[in-house]
């Protein structure tokens, strides 16, 4: 299926590197290859669910796990205390660019309200 060969899919299936930080069995996350702000990491799930748009209730936990993640990921490097960003973007007009869901964990510096 063409949708198991998203780029992501490739990351996690160590095709294509990338600068990985966290791997267990439901979840992956690695370093945005262009980040915007000091910290910029990317979380995912193995499995390939398309965007939130996608996600059903037999995802929730999945999905959960994803984000569970990013904020230990967070905690890991102590953003916590200058607040960080976990976001997911759905659909090109919301700026999604990569059809894998995934939440940018990001931090390091301060951000603007609403997002652009
Ligand atoms: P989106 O725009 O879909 O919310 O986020 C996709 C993110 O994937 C972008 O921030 C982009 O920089 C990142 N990205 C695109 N291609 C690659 C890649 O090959 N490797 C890594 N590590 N990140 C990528
Ligand atoms: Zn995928």
């Amino acid at each position: 299926m063409s949708e198991q060969r998203c780029l992501f899919c490739r990351i996690i299936a160590k095709e294509i590197p990338a600068k990985i930080v966290h791997e267990d069995d439901d979840v992956i996350a690695f370093e945005d290859i262009n980040p915007q702000a000091p910290t910029h990491i990317l979380v995912i799930p193995r499995r390939h669910i398309a965007s939130t748009d996608e996600m059903t209730s037999s995802d929730t936990e999945t999905v959960g796990r994803v984000v569970l993640v990013g904020a230990e990921i967070a905690r890991k490097l102590r953003l916590e205390s200058g607040g960080y960003r976990l976001v997911s973007n759905c659909g090109e007009a919301a700026g999604q660019t990569v059809f894998h869901i995934h939440f940018h964990l990001l931090g390091g510096r301060a951000f603007s309200w609403p997002p652009g």
